[in-house]
């Protein structure tokens, strides 16, 4: 979801503009400066771009910040998470230093900023506020939230900057549509890569369309099946070539490095009758490092243990893999046989799975209700050397990564003190999230910030 934060210092009337943007008809508005919020994030209704809007007021404030450092985190807050910055000034009070503060560390991001001089409420404020221009964001817009002044040219504004970003997306999901996912195949040698593959594309459902390109590290085979489309980037197709060559692993390795680069998503083949050796390791940190989804096909389930019953089987796999790939410990696995045409189905119910679950984004303000819950159900423990607990101020996805076939949600968590989020307790908060919202096969990535 494309996001528009609101910032600016206290009581220039961010909230009115919210509530104005949002299409909320009773504006609930504080006199006083800090006063606490009961809302963040709502979706927006005015312009025509679906988003979300954030009012980032108050939510860097705190008993151990100062009023300064409180506005400068909600600056750095809206730069992780909006595709559009409004940097509200109140043109009654003029420029103050906190505007000019807040301006500097807004300069330093990519993210588009609008400047907007709100309570411009009438003509003859207009003729004063050239000083604003001193913020370096332009003349800026000058709205007044209280007598409805220049809103619908503010969300004429967003719109400018959210529908080419949006027209985007829809690109993308189009040619994801047409071509499919992009799938590395990808495993040490003789895991079984190229009976997947032949296995694949001789299966009846399987429609084999023209083989596509062939690069130096990949053939990338279109076909569909059961009316989907997907590619297959195939690693072992050159196989013959570097047979010749005597370190077969090491160009194995860079080659599928570049198709794990390229690809949506990966199936790391593995054979589980030899099992999971440092080679796979290699290969599966990767697909970790570059933060690619992940099916794990456990191949030549037909060696495995054959005369143990299906669920010691199961068993022994869960736990070898679980143990052996810990660290890609989102990538789901199923056990098959290339070799005997053994639960190919399977493998692609996952892939479809993976595509559809990923579809289903998560907003702002869904991800704080949900943390928020997960703190009160199990409180993060109290640090004993820093005699502090972790307090989350705000979660946001991070805005990376939404021209990607299969989204990868990176969260970023503005907190009190980053050195109290344990390896646990972040776990821990993974895990609810993926309660609600599973993304199997995708990586989630948490990471926290400290407030200043
Ligand atoms: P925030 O702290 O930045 O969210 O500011 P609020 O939205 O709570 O507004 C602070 C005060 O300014 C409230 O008393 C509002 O009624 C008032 N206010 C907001 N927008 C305008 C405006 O356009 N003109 C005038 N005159 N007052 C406004
Ligand atoms: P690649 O190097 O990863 O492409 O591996 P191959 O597909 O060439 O397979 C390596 C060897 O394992 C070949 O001898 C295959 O016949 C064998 N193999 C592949 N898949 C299976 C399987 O599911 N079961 C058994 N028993 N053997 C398999």
């Amino acid at each position: 979801m494309l996001t528009v934060a609101i910032v600016g210092r206290p009581n220039v009337g961010k909230s009115a503009l919210f509530n104005r943007l949002a299409g909320r008809r009773i504006a609930i508005v504080h006199n006083q400066p800090g006063v606490t919020r009961d809302r963040i994030s709502a979706p927006a209704s005015l312009p025509q771009t679906p988003c979300e809007l954030i009012d980032t007021g108050g939510i860097g404030e705190g008993a151990d910040a100062s009023f300064s450092d409180a506005v400068q985190t909600e600056a750095e807050l809206a730069m992780a998470s909006a595709d559009l910055i409004l940097f509200v000034v109140d043109a009654r009070s003029g420029l103050t230093s906190v505007d000019e503060a807040l301006g500097r560390v807004l300069r330093k991001t990519q993210t588009p900023i609008e400047l907007i001089i709100n309570k411009s409420d009438t003509d003859a404020q207009e003729d004063d506020g050239s000083e604003f221009a001193r913020l370096g964001f332009g003349t800026g817009l000058r709205t007044s939230a209280e007598h409805g002044r220049n809103i619908q040219a503010l969300a004429d504004l967003v719109d400018e900057h959210l529908s080419p970003i949006q027209e985007k997306i829809e690109e993308v999901a189009e040619s994801t549509e047409r071509d499919g996912l992009k799938i590395a195949v990808v495993g040490r040698p003789n895991a079984g890569k190229s009976s997947l593959i032949n296995a694949i594309l001789k299966d009846e459902r399987t429609i084999v369309s023209d083989i596509a390109g062939t690069t130096r590290d990949a053939v990338d085979i279109p076909y569909s099946r059961d009316g989907e489309r997907h590619t297959l980037i195939d690693t072992a197709g050159l196989r013959q070539r570097s047979k010749m060559d005597t370190s077969v692993e090491v160009f194995s390795a860079m080659r599928s490095e570049r198709s794990i680069r390229r690809a949506d998503l990966c199936l790391l083949v593995i054979d589980l009758d030899a099992g999971i050796t440092a080679m796979d390791r290699k290969i599966a940190s990767t697909i970790q490092k570059e933060n690619k989804p992940c099916l794990i096909v456990a191949n030549k389930w037909d060696l495995y243990h054959p005369d143990l019953p299906k669920h010691e089987r199961l068993e022994k796999a869960t736990d070898h893999i679980k143990r052996e790939l810990f660290f890609l410990h989102y990538a789901p696995f199923t056990c098959v046989s290339a070799m005997k045409n053994q639960s190919l189905g399977l493998v692609f119910k996952m892939i479809n799975e993976i595509r559809r679950e990923a579809q289903k984004h998560i907003t702002t303000g869904q991800l704080n209700r949900l943390l928020g819950d997960a703190l009160l159900k199990n409180a993060p423990p109290q640090n004993k050397s820093l005699k502090k607990r972790l307090k989350i101020l705000y979660a946001t996805p991070a805005v990376n990564d939404k021209y990607r076939a299969i989204p990868v949600p990176e969260i970023i968590l503005f907190v009190n003190d980053k050195r109290l989020l344990s390896d646990n307790y972040s776990q821990y908060l993974e895990n609810q999230i993926r309660e609600r919202y599973p993304h199997p096969g995708v990586p989630l990535n948490l990471s926290a910030r400290s407030r200043r």
